[in-house]
């Protein structure tokens, strides 16, 4: 009918107005925290679980975008998420939740060991995903939109006490600046 027009109209105003605005709590769940575009799979979520396209993170770190906000400086600081579809739904796996609609005020969590991500009470049992198996510890699931960033900014130094990112990689160690600089310097020089 005439209406069906008017309707993807207004979505596409939606969309618009998401990219010119201040993203709102709703759309922390279906908006790129850095372009402001739909987020489309690969997504990745950062230490603070802020969500991404891969690809708007990818512009970032050659160069072809910044930011002001985002403190992602390697491809490491970022986690691919494997999400769940019901139809066109990012729903939770175990508990079906309609993740963009109701994910606010849910506890939503990524297990970064396998992607899996959902409601926490769901998809983490006995420190395991219940899709996979994998190991879902306290180290190795952040929260997704925390309301506070308590948690995950514990989670994040006793990463790096680990000597690991995010994405649970090895972080670069660099010691002693003056020394690593004259050893680049040799290496260049040879
Ligand atoms: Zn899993």
């Amino acid at each position: 009918m005439g209406n069906d027009g008017g309707s993807v109209v207004k979505r596409k105003d939606l969309v618009v107005k998401s990219v010119r605005e201040k993203v709102d709590l709703g759309d922390l769940w279906s908006v790129c925290s850095l372009s402001g575009r739909v987020l489309e799979d690969p997504v990745v979520s950062d230490w603070q679980g802020k969500l991404y396209n891969k690809e708007a993170v990818l512009e970032l770190l050659i160069g072809e975008r910044s930011s002001d906000t985002c403190d992602i400086k390697s491809i490491k600081d970022v986690a691919e998420l494997n999400r769940t579809f019901d139809s066109t739904l990012w729903v939770c796996p175990v508990s079906r939740l309609d993740i963009v609609k109701e994910g606010d005020g849910r506890h939503v969590v990524h297990i970064v060991t396998c992607g899996h991500c959902g409601e926490r009470e769901a998809v983490v049992v006995g420190e395991k995903c219940v899709v996979c198996g994998s190991d879902a510890s306290d180290l190795t699931v952040v929260p997704l939109n925390p309301k506070s960033l308590d948690r995950v900014k514990s989670r994040l130094d006793h990463l790096k006490q680990k000597g690991l990112t995010h994405s649970l990689a090895k972080s670069r160690k660099r010691r002693r600046t003056s020394q690593t600089k004259s050893k680049r310097l040799k290496d260049y020089v040879q």
